[in-house]
Formats: structure tokens, C-alpha cells, sequence
């Protein structure tokens, strides 16, 4: 039986004491610049994508504000996973931009991401996922995305440790995996910092104002920052920065658990993050244990980031269920963030109608560290050029208004 044990260990990405905290506060709000040419609202990594692309293109008069410290929100609390296998064309597309980012991430940001290419594993178990998947895979074979379908004993074989015997099919990627956001987070900070950035963190934004239904700055803490960009990447936060500015998005704070094993004796190999689709069970290597992750589908949208221990033993029993080797360890820990959702489960990303100079950077639904990457590039050319290097269109903001909704069947 896996023993319970509880406690709370999140990802640090930069831990420090309450009066270093303080001492930090009273230095950035003295020290934070009064005029940008563009305010950044998050410093998740996605906030920080942004203002490292922006360096790139030559923009060095760039503020992030973050009201916690870097990294406090979803970015410190999820499972890294990153993924060419999804349903929609445009979610693949945003995969396809990002992966190669992700795969040279040392090269480019020197900072290693930890990224573990050791492919995704869907096991489909339930009749009414085998068209979807199919479907899928006749996407994946026109946009070239190497993922492949196998039947229950090629799963076995890439994961011998997984039940395999209720699986119809499942759909094998070697190009997925899973990576560390934190140092991610971290290397985009440094090099955007390098780059003339100002991180201000224990500040938040308190008001957006506008003139003429145009963006002229922000309220940050008790100062204003003039700046005619302001770009919203306040993750589950997002809907309520965007209402500082009169503008209604529609991206709701949805509560999800991890829970780490300790070390699981006779369980030494890498193995593929692995998904049992029915449930949304999924499993990856961690620390020599797994991490474990099933969203709770009596989940409402709040913004409470606390352990529900109730909904531990669910994860459990699934997890001995489809990973039976897991009876030889306990649970070590356990740690819950939100979700950003939105209704279609896909990104709402670039300007909003109706007030100029307001640019949404949220709303991913699940997967803002594997598309981080190619949003920062995306928004970054956006704001410098005016336009992207690929069609985004899909994801403007009024496609709710206009009924234009983009399915996403492949969410976890
Ligand atoms: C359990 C779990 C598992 C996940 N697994 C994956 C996965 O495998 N792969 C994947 O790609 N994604 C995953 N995600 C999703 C991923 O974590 C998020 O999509 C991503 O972190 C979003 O990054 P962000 O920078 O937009 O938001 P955040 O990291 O939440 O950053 C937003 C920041 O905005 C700040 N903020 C809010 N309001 C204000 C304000 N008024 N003023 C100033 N600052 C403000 C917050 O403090 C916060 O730090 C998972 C999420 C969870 C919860």
C-alpha cells in the first residue's frame, strides 16, 4: 500500500527569507523606473518569455511587475510537461515553434531546462477517446509530428511497469517529455535582466488606466508607470487584471494536484510521462520517485490553491490501479496550483478589442510552460513588428464574442 504522508514542497525558484523578502520590497518599489515601453503584469514564465524576447528585438524599456515573488504562480506548481500531441492544428502549431526553443534552451539562454525527451505515452482505454485519436493522428501525419500509434504491447514494451491489458491503442511521441519550469524561468530572468529588464517583484498592479479606450500606463504598488503597452500575464489572474482595464476575458482559476512518490525500489529507468486518457491519470520520473497528477473532474473554478488531502487517496487508488510497482513506496509529498482555463482550452493571445495597447499573454489552459516559449517570441513580434511570424488568428480574444471556439479534445 502507498503511505500517506503530507506536507508541502513547492519549486523555489528563488527562495529567501521574509526580511530578505521585505528588504527586496522596499529596494525595487524605491528603485522601479516611472515610464516603460511596455509593462509586463506576471513574472510566471511566461511574463518573463516576453521580456527576454522583447530584448531580442532591441527593446530594453521593458518593466515586469509581480505582486508575489518570481515564479509564485502556476509556473512553481505544475509538472513540465511539454508536448507535440495535441488535437487542434493550432495548439501542434504552437508545439512545433516551441519544442526546437525548448530543445536548444542551453544553447540559447544558458541555462539548462532539464528537458527529459522521453516521449509521451497516451494509453486510450475508453471506446468514445479512439475517434478523437484517430482523428488526431491524421493531423499529427500531415504536420510531420512523429508521433506514432501502438498497440497495447508496444506500450508495454516502452513502459513495462504500466498495466497495458484494458488499452485499445495508444499514441507514442519520443520528441515529448518534460522539463524543469523553474530553471527556465530562471534563465529567461537572467537573460532578459542582462538585456535592460527590470523585474519588480512584492508589487502589484492595481489599476490599468486608459485614455480614449487606449492603454497609457499602470498602478504598481503606490506608484504609476507610464507605458503604452501593457501585456497580461497574470496567469490564473489573468480575468481580473484584464477587468483593471474594463475588459471581460474569459480565463477561470482551476485548482490541480501533484503528488511525489518516495524512491519506487526496482523502478530505475527512465520511462515515457505517461497518461491513462480516461482518467487524466498521468505519471513522470521525479527525484528517483514519480509524480502523479489526475485532475478532480468535481473541481469548480476558484481561486484556492490548497492540498485537498480528501482527493488523495482517488489518485492513489488510479495510480495502483494502471502502476501496480507503485505498492512498494508511500507518497512524499503534494502540492496543488490552478489551472488558467478557458473554454476552449487554448490560449487567448494578442490584443483585445476596444482598447488599444492591451495585449493577453494567459488563458493556456493546462500548458503555458511548453508554449512559454514561442508566446514570448510570438507577443515580442507582436509589439516590436506588428505582426507574427505565423497565424495566431485563432486565438484572438473575441472568438468567444463571435462564437469561434477552437476544440481541444487532449487535455490533461
Ligand atoms: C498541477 C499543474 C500541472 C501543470 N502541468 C503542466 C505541464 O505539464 N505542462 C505545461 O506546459 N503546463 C502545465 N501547467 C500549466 C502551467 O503551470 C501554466 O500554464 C503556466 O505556469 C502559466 O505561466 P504564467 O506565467 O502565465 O502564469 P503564472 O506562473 O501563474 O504567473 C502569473 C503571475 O502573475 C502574478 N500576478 C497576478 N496578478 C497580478 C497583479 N495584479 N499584479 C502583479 N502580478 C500579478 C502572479 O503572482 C503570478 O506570479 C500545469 C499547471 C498546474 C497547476
Amino acid at each position: 500500500m502507498l503511505l500517506y504522508q503530507f506536507g508541502y514542497v513547492g519549486l523555489d525558484v528563488n527562495y529567501k527569507t521574509a526580511q530578505q523578502q521585505s528588504d527586496d520590497k522596499v529596494r525595487t518599489i524605491a528603485s522601479m523606473r516611472r515610464t516603460a515601453d511596455v509593462v509586463i503584469v506576471g513574472g510566471g514564465i511566461v511574463g518573463a518569455s516576453i521580456a527576454y524576447h522583447l530584448t531580442r528585438k532591441g527593446m530594453r524599456d521593458v518593466i515586469v511587475v509581480e505582486r508575489d515573488r518570481l515564479g509564485a504562480g502556476s509556473t512553481g506548481k505544475n509538472a513540465g510537461g511539454i508536448r507535440l500531441q495535441f488535437s487542434s492544428e493550432i495548439n501542434v502549431r504552437l508545439s512545433q515553434h516551441a519544442l526546437p526553443r525548448i530543445e536548444r534552451f542551453a544553447e540559447e539562454i544558458g541555462a539548462d531546462p532539464h528537458f527529459h525527451q522521453v516521449g509521451y505515452l497516451f494509453l486510450i482505454t475508453d471506446e468514445q477517446d479512439v475517434g478523437p485519436f484517430e482523428r488526431s493522428l491524421e493531423l499529427w501525419k500531415r504536420l510531420d509530428v512523429p508521433a506514432r500509434r501502438i498497440d497495447a504491447a508496444g506500450a508495454h514494451e516502452l513502459f513495462p511497469s504500466a498495466r497495458t491489458d484494458d488499452v485499445r491503442f495508444a499514441t507514442f511521441c519520443a520528441k515529448d517529455g518534460y522539463a524543469d519550469p523553474s530553471s527556465m524561468l530562471a534563465g529567461y530572468v537572467a537573460r532578459a535582466r542582462e538585456g535592460g529588464v527590470q523585474f519588480v517583484e512584492h508589487t502589484a498592479v492595481t489599476k490599468v488606466m486608459c485614455e480614449k479606450s487606449r492603454v497609457v500606463g499602470v498602478r504598481a504598488g503606490d506608484d504609476e508607470i507610464a507605458a503604452p503597452a501593457v501585456v497580461d500575464a497574470a496567469g490564473p489572474w489573468a480575468a481580473e487584471v484584464a477587468k483593471l482595464a474594463d475588459i471581460d476575458l474569459p480565463i477561470q482559476p482551476l485548482r490541480r494536484h501533484i503528488f511525489v512518490t518516495e524512491i519506487v525500489p526496482g523502478l530505475d529507468r527512465e520511462f515515457p510521462l505517461t497518461i491513462e486518457f480516461a482518467t487524466g491519470l498521468y505519471a513522470h520520473r521525479e527525484s528517483g520517485g514519480v509524480l502523479l497528477g489526475m485532475a478532480d473532474p468535481n473541481e469548480k473554478p476558484a481561486f484556492d490553491d490548497s492540498v485537498n488531502w480528501d482527493f488523495m487517496p482517488t489518485v492513489v487508488e488510479r495510480a495502483l490501479a494502471r502502476f501496480p510497482i507503485l505498492e512498494r513506496t508511500s507518497i512524499k509529498t503534494g502540492w496543488a496550483g490552478l489551472y488558467e482555463d478557458t473554454p476552449d482550452k487554448h490560449p487567448i493571445l494578442g490584443p483585445v478589442d476596444g482598447v488599444d495597447g492591451f495585449i493577453c499573454a494567459a488563458g493556456f489552459s493546462g500548458h503555458g510552460i511548453m508554449h512559454a516559449p514561442v508566446t514570448g517570441a510570438l507577443i515580442a513580434d507582436l509589439i516590436a513588428d506588428g505582426r507574427t511570424s505565423f497565424d495566431i488568428s485563432a486565438l484572438r480574444a473575441s472568438r468567444f464574442r463571435e462564437g469561434q471556439l477552437v476544440p481541444e479534445h487532449n487535455v490533461i
